[in-house]
């Protein structure tokens, strides 16, 4: 299974970053340390805006 990235808008500072989409860890914005993204196991929960999936 392919892990496919998104890239995602933070909600408090509008910092944008890519991040998995099964992240295995806690992903926080790299500007205001918001948590963007939180593992479950299977999808992750993103906290986040996203943009748009890059393949
Ligand atoms: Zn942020």
């Amino acid at each position: 299974m392919a892990n496919k990235f998104l890239q995602v808008k933070c909600k408090q500072c509008k910092n944008e970053q890519v991040i998995f989409e099964r992240p295995a860890n806690v992903v926080r914005c790299n500007v205001c340390d918001e948590i963007l993204a939180v593992p479950t196991g299977a999808k992750g929960i993103i906290d986040a805006k996203v943009l748009g999936v890059m393949k």
